[in-house]
């Protein structure tokens, strides 16, 4: 008996790379994506080059505010923005306390995003009426950044490349030639669009090609920002439960930030402008904060510095 084998061989094939496209976004932060969205919803294409794969060890924004997140409503995203982050029944609370451990001096009290949702009527919080369908919400940017993501991904529009690094542009009367690299292969490729946009963030290397200036206050205070896990902090936490808690006492001035609810938090010091902020004691600076001894784990941490600034022009031809 004769035996006859048919071998089929199937190359998964990439669709071919776009090289061309209206706009070409550098970076994928909340305003590249937020810009990307709101293009792909007017019917405009883009391709976005974000350089990292997972998020940064870094909690940066806590709070995206009403006006923010009226826009994220008519992109289609608020209610997604507003059930990330948090627990939902999380009283967002501010509280003043002499520390962790101490004294309550006063608290603001905010809506949770249940009550939001619900629209639960007259919960005695300061928010209860304030004018506007999408109030504030508190939510960190390591969660709020992958909700705008999804979503964006949800829209033919864009191209979005994750693990991809703008590195230069070249412009010309109708067009912008842009050179990125995918950063696994190291491989370079040109990409030709009508409007290049710089989202990467306060390191933009556009906007210092584009000779932009900042002009303004270039140091408001200096921040030393630790993020921590620690299981027992919420256990010690002896008032209600609360989403930003503003230590205050002869030994200095921080904040507590919830970022998950449970042991994730964020404590900023904050010092004056003419501080030395590489001798900062962070440790010091948070047994300060909490009245005792604690453990916990320094997921990251990061020293940096507040400014006021506004850019002197906001584009050069195609170059936004
Ligand atoms: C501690 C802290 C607390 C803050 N709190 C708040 C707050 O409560 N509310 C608020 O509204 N704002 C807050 N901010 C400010 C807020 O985080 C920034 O305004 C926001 O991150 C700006 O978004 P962005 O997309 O412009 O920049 P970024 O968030 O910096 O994003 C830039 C992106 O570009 C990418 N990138 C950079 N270079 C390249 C390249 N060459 N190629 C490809 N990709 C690149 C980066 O990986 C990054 O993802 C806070 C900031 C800090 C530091």
């Amino acid at each position: 008996m004769t035996v006859s084998c048919q071998f089929v061989f199937v190359t998964k094939m990439r669709p071919p790379m776009k090289t061309e496209t209206p706009v070409l976004i550098a970076g994928g932060g909340p305003v590249g994506t937020t810009l990307a969205l709101d293009l792909a919803v007017r019917g405009v294409a883009s391709i976005v080059v974000e350089e990292r794969l997972a998020m940064p060890p870094n909690p940066k924004c806590n709070t995206t505010n009403a006006r923010s997140m009226e826009h994220y409503r008519r992109l289609g995203c608020a209610d997604a923005i507003r059930r990330a982050g948090l627990p939902l029944d999380r009283a967002t609370d501010v509280v003043y306390v002499t520390r962790w451990t101490g004294h309550e001096l006063t608290r603001y009290k905010l809506r949770s995003s249940a009550d939001v949702i619900n629209k639960t009527p007259n919960t005695g919080a300061i928010d209860d009426y304030w004018p506007t369908p999408e109030p504030q919400h508190r939510i960190s940017q390591l969660a709020m950044e992958p909700a705008i993501r999804d979503h964006l991904k949800t829209f033919s529009e864009c191209d979005y490349r994750e693990g991809w690094r703008f590195l230069s542009f070249q412009q010309a009367d109708e067009f912008v030639d842009c050179i990125v690299q995918e950063i696994a292969s190291a491989t370079e490729h040109q990409i030709r669009c009508r409007y290049l946009v710089s989202c990467e963030g306060a390191r933009s290397v556009i906007r210092r090609e584009m000779n932009t200036q900042l002009e303004g206050r270039d140091c408001v205070a200096k921040f030393c920002t630790t993020y921590l896990k620690s299981a027992a902090l919420k256990e010690l936490w002896p008032h209600k439960p609360a989403w930003m808690h503003r230590i205050y006492n002869a030994d200095g001035e921080s904040h507590v930030v919830a970022i998950d609810g449970e042991d994730r938090w964020l404590h900023p010091s904050i010092l004056s402008p003419d501080s030395d902020l590489d001798a900062h004691d962070h440790r010091r600076a948070i047994r300060n904060a909490f009245g005792v001894d604690i453990d916990y784990e320094v997921l990251g941490q990061e020293r940096w510095i507040a400014r006021a600034m506004v850019a002197n022009h906001y584009h050069k031809q195609r170059v936004f």
